[in-house]
């Protein structure tokens, strides 16, 4: 792997540089410094990946000919690096990072030209139904019927912990089509409408963000909902496979590009914040100790990314070494909030977004004080969705180390 960059990728470094400081506007930039997790509401989210989109870069490891870039493992290394370091909106992943790739490797034409072009222009949003009540880790255990009917599909049952299914215009789903055999033989993947009647979304509300603004997760009920035959990827009863390969995606993303704009705003603040002796904070030996020691972590996953992904061809799912950049990454994720909210204090104290005021004024603390407590209790579900990390330990044992 050579690190050093060519002079192409400097002037590429640049034009992506350029590109940012024009397309991230003050507004985008002024949501995104009380954003906790690193994303906006549905419209902010939305003008920025059609931003991403207008310019030809909403899809980086899509094949070409469906909107993907070509970039090359360096190119694709430098925009990620350059879009975090800047702090841009991270693009919601649920259509063009976890559900494109299957429609692309599973999916009709039809499908993928139904689908593809909408996932790239942010014009449709799709969420995720796979958990149900009782089958999170035990996904295969999952029980939502989906019955035929002539040329549909009737489901009946419920899905949950669903990341705005409130603001989505389509779901990709795991149902129940057989219960002969292995419970992973009997389920089949489906596309549906969530307009569809019958369906039925209820809010789940969460500490990082009880305000309506702020809901992110539902329980989704089906009451004899009628979905399309056609609307099946792939085989029936061989979905398993299919979701297994979308979970290699929604696990296979890099890490290290967020964590080191996470790590350069909590010693940004440092400088700013005072230590028991009066001096600042970032010369506090205490802390000192622990950010370098979040560094060292986010170099060494940096580094491991970097080997990971300069392997990998675009378009290909990382494998289950995907287990260890969540374990690793996420952890990260919360020792750094973590140390957000001991750098600011009492400070974090007022978190309900409720009570912010659009400026300074009104609120305790620093504008940077104000996302710090939302973030950290955002970020203590990263180690549970997408597969808690005990799971994805069960998974290196198994798959990478072969236990
Ligand atoms: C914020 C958030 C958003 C989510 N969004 C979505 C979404 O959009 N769509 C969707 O389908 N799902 C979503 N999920 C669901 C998520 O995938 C599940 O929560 C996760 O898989 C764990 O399942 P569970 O909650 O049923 O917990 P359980 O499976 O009941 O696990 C409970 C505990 O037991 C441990 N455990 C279970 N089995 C084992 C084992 N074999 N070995 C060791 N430890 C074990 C787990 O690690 C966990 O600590 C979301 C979850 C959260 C928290």
């Amino acid at each position: 792997m050579d690190l050093a960059f060519s002079p192409e990728d400097l002037a590429f470094q640049q034009e992506v540089r350029d590109w940012i400081a024009g397309a991230y506007d003050d507004d985008l930039r002024r949501k995104m410094s009380q954003s906790k997790n690193g994303y906006l509401d549905k419209a902010g989210q939305v003008k920025w990946q059609k931003k991403l989109a207008e310019r030809g870069w909403a899809a980086p490891d899509w094949p070409v000919e469906w909107g993907g870039c070509g970039f090359t493992a360096s190119q694709r290394y430098i925009f990620n690096m350059e879009l975090s370091l800047a702090g841009t909106p991270n693009p919601s992943p649920m259509g063009l990072k976890m559900c494109a790739p299957v429609i692309l490797a599973f999916g009709t034409e039809e499908q993928k030209k139904q689908h593809l072009p909408p996932i790239l222009s942010s014009d449709i949003w799709w969420c995720q139904g796979y958990s149900e009540p009782g089958s999170g880790s035990d996904l295969a255990s999952l029980q939502m019927k989906a019955e035929r009917d002539g040329d549909d599909y009737v489901l009946n049952g419920s899905k949950i912990w669903t990341t705005h299914a409130q603001w989505a215009d389509w779901m990709f789903c795991l149902v129940r089509t057989s219960t002969e055999g292995k419970p992973q033989n009997g389920i089949s993947f489906l596309l549906l409408r969530m307009d569809t009647p019958g369906i039925q979304i209820k809010p789940l509300v969460t500490l990082d963000g009880p305000a309506e603004s702020e809901q992110e997760i539902n329980q989704v009920f089906f009451d004899n909902v009628r979905v399309p035959v056609s609307n099946r990827i792939g085989e029936e009863n061989k979905g398993w496979t299919y979701a297994k390969y979308l979970l290699e995606f929604e696990r296979g993303n890099a890490y290290a590009p967020g964590l080191m704009n996470m790590l350069k705003k909590v010693k940004r603040i440092a400088t700013q914040e005072v230590a028991d002796d009066g001096g600042r904070l970032i010369d506090d030996p205490d802390f000192r100790s622990k950010i370098a020691n979040l560094e060292i972590s986010v170099e060494a996953l940096n580094a491991a990314e970097l080997r990971i992904f300069s392997g990998r061809s675009a378009g290909k799912a990382v494998g289950p070494v995907s287990s260890m950049l969540k374990c690793v990454g996420s952890e990260a994720q919360q020792a750094i909030t973590e140390l957000t909210l001991e750098a600011v204090g009492t400070y974090a104290a007022p978190f309900v977004r409720d009570t912010w005021a659009p400026t300074n004024e009104g609120r305790a603390g620093p504008d940077y004080a104000a996302p710090a407590a939302p973030s950290y209790f955002s970020y203590r579900k990263a180690s549970i969705y997408a597969g808690s990390n005990e799971i994805q330990r069960n998974i290196m044992a198994k798959m990478v180390l072969g236990l």
